[in-house]
């Protein structure tokens, strides 16, 4: 007998039940990833994410011939060729991950609609994407948690499901055909920064990582320069990893460090139970605020000095710099730069998570779309007026201003009492800089902001 083993987020070989549930089943399993036009046509397939999604297909490929198979990819519309390769391998059952956007929804039924057609079988595993299955803990009253800590406290409840090992032998059918894996060599346009993708290199990553640097999470997490948190989040959008291990991993260690990353990787099952819930809210504000932002028309200037760095607000230009060079930015960069965009300048969050999604390697749907609605206001925030301010947030997170002299070069010569106000130099140093002055005062920013609260 022949099972279908479709990869989507999940492009690992280790704790994955769907494959592990497939080859109990099968004598044969096709190891299939679908390049989808839909994915295409979205605009979802920048470049970072592409060359990072190449490296992850050829890693599995070489780990699945190793184990003497291979993968199979094909492209076009995921029913229809899934459906293909049931007929040309007579397979009697196919197995995926339980999605969570919209997009994976649709796609989830039109293939089970497309088989059921034929007689075969669709097996939907949950727990893979994330570490806690999207509506596996629901509070009363409600299909997901709107809140956090009361998720948080929840989820931390749920007896985690056992870790599967990465198969021994994977045999795949003579019958089953694929085109040639994507190149990451081939593509333009990446962030010369950008980490190597592939389930080898996350496990390399978390192996050091967890050793070295989870001890110090806790105190480390929000300084700039310190480079103190993973960098997990591509092989976790990509599942690379597996995020049931990671916690796993991390709880192993123990400590104040493994409690607070866990905690963050709670966040991202958090988002991801309320995109299940409200796919809606990757494109609408989740809460019924707001509906008046400032749109690329009225704000075109403002919105290209952001983008490219050049607001005049050294810590925000310093993210954004990051950004672009990595295609990656620390979570505190994120924070400020949203924040930056639309509460000072009251700029409609979907034009950042926009380019965000463009750039970022990690880029992800419910991650992007919900953090940025939680800066916004407009999501799941229990304070959602709070507005950071760029250079208390400076000091605080850079107090040495080494992460805004490392992607801010023009600043590399301030010293550190002033490198997040150059504006307070003297004149002639300051003009010296080639650094622009502020877009806009914070005061001004901060009074729009609230007379747009009040309104609402
Ligand atoms: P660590 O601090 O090491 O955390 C471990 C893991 O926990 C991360 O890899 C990630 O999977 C998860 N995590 C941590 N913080 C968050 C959070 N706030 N929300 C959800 N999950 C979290 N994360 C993405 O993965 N993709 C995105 O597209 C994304 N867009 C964001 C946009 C904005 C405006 C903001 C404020 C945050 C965004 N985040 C996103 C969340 C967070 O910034 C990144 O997950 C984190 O910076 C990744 O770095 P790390 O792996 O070193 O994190």
């Amino acid at each position: 007998t022949v099972a279908v083993v479709l990869f989507t987020s999940d492009l690992r070989l280790h704790d994955h039940p769907p494959l592990r549930a497939a080859l109990a089943a099968a004598d044969e399993v096709v190891p299939l990833f679908v390049r989808d036009p839909a994915v295409h046509a979205a605009g979802f397939d920048a470049p970072n994410r592409s060359a990072f999604l190449a490296d992850c297909l050829t890693d599995l490929d070489g780990s699945l011939r190793r184990r003497g198979g291979r993968l199979v990819v094909r492209g076009g519309p995921v029913a229809e060729v899934v459906c293909r390769v049931v007929t040309e391998c007579r397979a009697t059952e196919v197995h995926m991950a339980a999605g969570v956007s919209a997009h994976a929804h649709r796609r989830e039924q039109r293939l089970r609609d497309a088989l059921d057609a034929g007689g075969t079988a669709l097996h939907v595993h949950d727990s893979v994407i994330t570490a806690v299955a999207p509506g596996a803990v629901t509070p009363a009253g409600n299909d997901h948690y709107a809140v956090f800590t009361p998720y948080f406290r929840r989820w931390s409840q749920e007896q985690p499901r056992e870790v599967c090992p990465a198969p021994r032998a994977v045999s795949v059918p003579e019958a089953a055909r694929g085109e040639r894996l994507p190149d990451r060599g081939r593509l333009s346009g990446l962030s010369p920064g950008l980490p190597a993708g592939g389930e080898t290199a996350g496990r390399a990553r978390l192996s050091r990582w967890t050793r070295s640097s989870l001890d110090g999470y806790e105190d480390g997490h929000d300084d700039l320069a310190g480079d103190a948190t993973s960098r997990l989040s591509p092989y976790l959008h990509f599942g690379a990893l597996s995020p049931v291990e990671v916690v796993q991993r991390a709880r192993a260690r123990g400590g104040g460090g493994a409690e607070a990353f866990v905690r963050q990787v709670c966040w991202r099952d958090f988002h991801h139970q309320v995109l299940s819930a409200r796919p809606d809210a990757s494109v609408r504000n989740y809460r019924d605020r707001h509906d008046r932002w400032r749109t690329e028309e009225d704000a075109a200037d403002d919105i290209t000095a952001w983008r490219e760095g050049r607001t005049g607000y050294p810590v925000v230009d310093a993210a954004m710099r990051q950004l672009r060079h990595e295609g990656w930015m620390h979570n505190r960069g994120r924070l400020l730069a949203a924040s930056f965009l639309t509460k000072t300048l009251y700029v409609d969050w979907r034009i950042g998570a926009r380019h965000f999604l463009h750039l970022l390697v990690d880029g992800d749907i419910a991650n992007n779309q919900l953090n940025w609605q939680w800066v916004a206001g407009t999501g799941t925030d229990t304070r959602p007026n709070r507005v950071l301010n760029p250079v208390r947030q400076g000091l605080r997170h850079d107090p040495t201003g080494a992460y805004v002299r490392r992607w801010v070069p023009e600043l590399k010569d301030v010293d550190e009492r002033l490198v997040h106000e150059p504006w307070r130099l003297p004149e002639d140093e300051r003009d010296g800089l080639g650094y622009p002055a502020p877009l806009i005062d914070l005061a001004d920013g901060l009074a729009r902001f609230q007379r747009a609260r009040d309104r609402d």
